[in-house]
């Protein structure tokens, strides 16, 4: 075993300690090698729980963060999944472990080409990804059964997120008031009704509007194992 097996076995056992209790969540985090998404120079770090950059002032979330949504998610092999913020695209192969297939939406292209070069080399075929306004969903492929949102919206989640959750589905969204962002749940019990419930306080990068612009963030870049 080398260390970096170590490692993450220590990060799955600080996310059993820290009261995530669904093993299928465990199992997933623990095939997906989070040490390829992020910078060479920060391998070392690929498996402490915290959040590392990914290029473009962006970050890969915490751990106990991703594990917490996966877990909130309830998610089946039947799930329609849709994920708002590809980033590194590190969540989107924990999900594509979990469901049926997932959706995800970058808004930065240079990120989701990152992504999209992870995908094929863990041979996850279940995920369909584009540069777009995730804030807008995907029309064309909902409704969906669950929806993730890895970028803080500022009050309430966009409408359409909530338009395109299918009745009976769940959406979980880090959702910013003020100074504070809190991880919330949201469960569809009618065409209007929501059943909330905040899960933690959190820290994300703000969910924005629109296709970035290709410059937009480039001081922020950094060099992936794969790049
Ligand atoms: N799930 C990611 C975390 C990425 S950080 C991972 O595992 O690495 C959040 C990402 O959301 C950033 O890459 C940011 O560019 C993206 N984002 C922010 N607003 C967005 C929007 N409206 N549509 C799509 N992506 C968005």
């Amino acid at each position: 075993m080398n260390s970096q097996d170590t490692r993450k076995i220590r990060l799955v056992m600080l996310l059993r300690n820290a009261g995530i209790t669904d093993t299928s969540v465990l199992a997933a985090m623990e095939r997906v090698p989070r040490d390829f998404f992020v910078p060479a120079a920060m391998a070392d770090q690929s498996y402490d729980d915290i959040a590392l950059p990914i290029g473009r002032g962006q970050t890969i979330s915490q751990p106990l963060v991703v594990a917490t949504m996966t877990e909130a998610l309830k998610l089946d092999d039947r799930c329609k999944v849709l994920e708002v913020g590809t980033g590194s695209g590190y969540q989107s192969c924990v999900l594509a472990h979990l469901c049926r297939r997932v959706y995800t939406i970058e808004r930065h292209k240079s990120l989701l080409i990152e992504a999209l070069k992870m995908f094929d080399e863990l041979k996850l075929h279940n995920i369909t990804a584009i540069a777009g306004d995730g804030m807008k969903g995907w029309p064309e492929q909902a409704p969906f059964d669950r929806i993730i949102v890895t970028a803080a919206a500022q009050g309430d989640p966009p409408s359409a997120l909530l338009d395109q959750l299918k009745i009976g589905g769940i959406m979980v969204v880090p959702v910013a008031t003020n100074e504070h962002q809190v991880l919330r749940r949201y469960k569809k019990e009618g065409e209007d009704t929501f059943a909330v419930k905040d899960l933690m306080g959190v820290r994300f990068v703000p969910l924005l509007p629109n296709l970035a612009a290709p410059s937009e963030g480039s001081d922020g870049d950094i060099n992936r194992k794969l790049a």
